[in-house]
């Protein structure tokens, strides 16, 4: 195959087995494993094409850099861990939020962002809060 259609696919692969939206950079980690030497520039080039392709879409949080993901139907919403700033997909939406919007706006869109802490994350932080709790029940020594 064509370094050029390998890096493509590899690219794509990323973002297609990934179960949340990634950085360029994230895209460019989980790509260069089946194709050394990549750079940067062509994660760049490369995501360009896809969206223009309508393969891939953006997810936006505010004051962030774009995240992709393969474009997919119908409508969801993320959740981001702010202990590692990733970002997860969720499934389903609380549907019609029309009555949040003040007496006689219409509504026509809604953006909805959960800020939180990951599973992996969460684990990571009883793991540590249990060691801290051995520490300080630890009889001193001398
Ligand atoms: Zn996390
Ligand atoms: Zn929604």
């Amino acid at each position: 195959m064509e370094r050029h259609t390998r890096q493509r696919q590899a690219i794509y692969e990323a973002i297609a087995t990934s179960s949340r939206p990634l950085l360029p950079q994230e895209i460019l980690d989980a790509a260069i494993t089946a194709v050394p030497r990549m750079s940067i520039a062509t994660v760049y080039r490369t995501i360009k094409a896809l969206l223009d392709e309508r393969r891939i879409c953006s997810v936006f949080l505010p004051a962030q850099n774009p995240r992709y993901e393969l474009a997919k139907p119908g409508h969801h919403h993320h959740f981001q861990c702010r202990h590692c700033d990733r970002v997860f997909d969720i499934e389903g939406c609380p549907g019609n939020l029309l009555a949040l919007a003040p007496r006689g706006f219409v509504l026509e869109d809604h953006e909805l962002i959960l800020y939180g802490c990951c599973s992996d994350c969460a684990l990571r932080q009883t793991t540590v809060s249990s060691r801290a709790r051995l520490r300080r029940s630890a009889p001193k020594v001398g």
